[in-house]
């Protein structure tokens, strides 16, 4: 069978499970043993650090850092600086994951220029990845993996074993028909409980024939600007907007965290543990709802929209997330605004390839300072601030609608970027 990255069609599948008590503990130990690998990773990383600063003079310094290098480096090594990861109950493909997402978070560092890795808190939320293992040979009962679906609503999971799953859509009933005839490949699997304290798992499938089928040609393409006060407007001027349901859910959610850190501040004036105070406790349950009710209306609302592009046009241009900015942002309903940009970009991206279409990131830079007719690009005091909807170019008079305007320049990049090789 072949490896993953060798399979050209991939699928995300997510499915609610309901693991029971002893399964919830193992769950919860691996997702201490990932948190302990990238803590540990991370300490060396920043010893590593400092000592290669001034490493040059100092044999002892030297020392050290071979020995940091040598308990950074594989599999084996992490788990004798930790023996307590050589238990039982731990997946070993989790402390692995774990190890790979610190060496991914250092080449995101160089290459996206998003922060070093930090140390990772333990929170409400719990989660892992794990691997299936194929088998070169079928086991007794006819399986060539160790996760494997068994009817309609239970799969067994490295370490969990048997678990029951709920909701089986259509979706899942494709995987578990083409698991039979040996057509996909599951490849990382994550399992998470989330804020509200429901399980999930979700599996990364990958198979030699495609999910879909391939759309023919629409004879149409897109750039797309993203704003807060429409959702996005295209280059033909077709406007998204903001729907009034997910306003709504909004407001409530504001209002739910402020009263949430009032009660923060409350406790820590009269010195008590958030961990110990019932009604935080609850109000913080609530935000969790409510935060993942908002994300749910985002997803269903942008899972629409991007169906509907796909659909309808071949190509279609983005702007890039700004990693720097979403960074600094401190403020939820923008924190929220990005959340919503970075997954529409994804479901844009991830059905661009189920279905055949192409989707380019431009850079944001000045997309909405220039003219998309003549390319002046306005500077200084010319500069449109962010109540100027529409405006006219000084160098060639067309009339603008500011983010029309935008949405033309992200179009034409990315046909720029497209056609280059
Ligand atoms: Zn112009």
């Amino acid at each position: 069978m072949k490896k993953m990255k060798d399979l050209p069609y991939i699928i995300g599948l997510k499915v609610k499970i309901y693991p029971s008590d002893e399964q919830k503990r193992l769950i919860a130990v691996n997702d201490g043993a990932k948190r302990a690998v990238y803590n540990h990773l991370v300490a060396c990383g920043n010893e590593k650090y400092r000592l290669s600063m001034s490493a040059d003079n100092v044999p002892a310094y030297q020392e050290r850092l071979d020995y940091l290098e040598s308990v950074t480096g594989g599999l084996d090594s992490i788990k004798n600086a930790m023996p307590f990861l050589y238990g039982k109950d731990v997946d070993d493909q989790a402390v692995a994951n774990a190890s790979k997402n610190y060496h991914t978070a250092w080449k995101n560092r160089k290459e996206r220029h998003t922060g070093v890795p930090v140390f990772k808190k333990k929170s409400s939320v719990q989660s892992y990845q794990t691997n299936a293992h194929y088998y070169a040979k079928d086991t007794q009962e006819g399986h060539n993996s160790n996760v494997w679906f068994l009817g309609k609503n239970h799969v067994t999971l490295p370490k969990l074993g048997r678990i029951r799953f709920g909701g089986s859509s259509g979706e899942a009933a494709e995987i578990i028909r083409r698991q039979e005839a040996r057509d996909i490949r599951i490849g990382t699997i994550t399992v998470e409980r989330d804020a509200v304290g429901e399980y999930w798992a979700s599996f990364q499938v990958s198979s030699e024939t495609p999910f879909r089928e391939i759309l023919p040609p629409a004879g149409s393409e897109h750039g797309i600007d993203l704003n807060l006060l429409e959702l996005v407007v295209d280059s033909d001027g077709n406007e998204l907007e903001n729907p009034k349901f997910l306003q709504a859910s909004m407001k409530k959610l504001k209002k739910a965290q402020r009263r949430l850190s009032r009660m923060a501040e409350r406790a820590k004036k009269d010195v008590r543990k958030l961990l110990e105070c019932k009604n935080y406790q609850k109000q913080r349950q609530k935000v969790a709802y409510l935060h993942r009710k908002v994300a749910r209306q985002r997803a269903d609302y942008l899972h629409a929209y991007s169906k509907h592009e796909i659909e309808s046009q071949d190509f279609i241009a983005a702007e890039d997330l700004k990693v720097k900015n979403l960074m600094r942002n401190h403020n939820l309903a923008k924190a929220i605004g990005d959340a919503g940009w970075r997954t529409l970009l994804n479901m844009l991206k991830y059905k661009a390839k189920l279905y055949g279409r192409t989707v380019v990131l431009v850079p944001p830079k000045d997309t909405t300072q220039t003219c998309s007719v003549c390319g002046y690009v306005m500077s200084g005091d010319e500069k449109l601030t962010l109540d100027v909807r529409e405006w006219e170019c000084p160098y060639c008079h067309t009339h603008h609608h500011r983010d029309r305007n935008a949405a033309r320049n992200v179009l034409k990049r990315g046909l720029q970027a497209a056609m280059q090789p």
